[in-house]
């Protein structure tokens, strides 16, 4: 039997890196965290948000985060990355971007590198803003957070690193 889907879930993965400058705002999983540095970005700078989109597209093989919203292009000048991720969460239920088919969130992980501040007090805020945004339920949603033991540029305090896994359910597919 032959099917559009050679799955019924399909994985993946997104990376991303921002910078870090003093006086500029922190913003991760759609949460505004006190620090004196925060993101060099085109958008908000919401690396965490970033690396997800990128994982949600991946895992549905629409391209990257970069191809979708071009940050040569001003109208995503300082843009709210939460509504970035709710663009991309619209494209996973466009039966006409994914061949007839539409695709459901079963799970997201995230891991956020960066040595300071600490991010736990922050970690349940960032479950619930991007579940709701991803009209999922929070147990489906997890955020971690590391330091890097002040090892390379994380670690000096110059950048923050993301890596987020997603699995997608595919609904809908037809026979070819
Ligand atoms: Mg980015």
């Amino acid at each position: 039997m032959s099917w559009l889907y050679s799955s019924s879930v399909r994985v993946g993965n997104g990376y991303d890196v921002h910078a870090l400058k003093e006086g500029l705002p922190m913003w991760l999983c759609g949460v505004n965290i006190p620090s004196e540095k925060g993101f060099v970005a085109h958008s908000d700078g919401d690396v965490a948000i970033h690396a997800l989109c990128d994982a949600l597209l991946g895992a549905a093989a629409l391209g990257d985060i970069g191809q979708h919203f071009p940050d040569s292009d001003p109208k995503y000048k300082g843009i709210d990355s939460k509504k970035l991720l709710a663009e991309v969460v619209s494209f996973l239920g466009d039966r006409k971007l994914n061949k007839g088919g539409r695709y459901a969130i079963e799970n997201v992980d995230i891991t956020i590198a960066l040595q300071e501040p600490k991010l736990r007090p922050y970690i349940d805020r960032m479950r619930e803003t991007l579940a709701g945004i991803m009209r999922i339920d929070k147990s489906q949603v997890s955020v971690k957070a590391t330091t890097t033991e002040h090892l390379g540029f994380v670690g000096r305090g110059e950048g923050c690193e993301v890596w987020a896994s997603v699995m997608l359910k595919a609904k809908g597919a037809r026979k070819k």
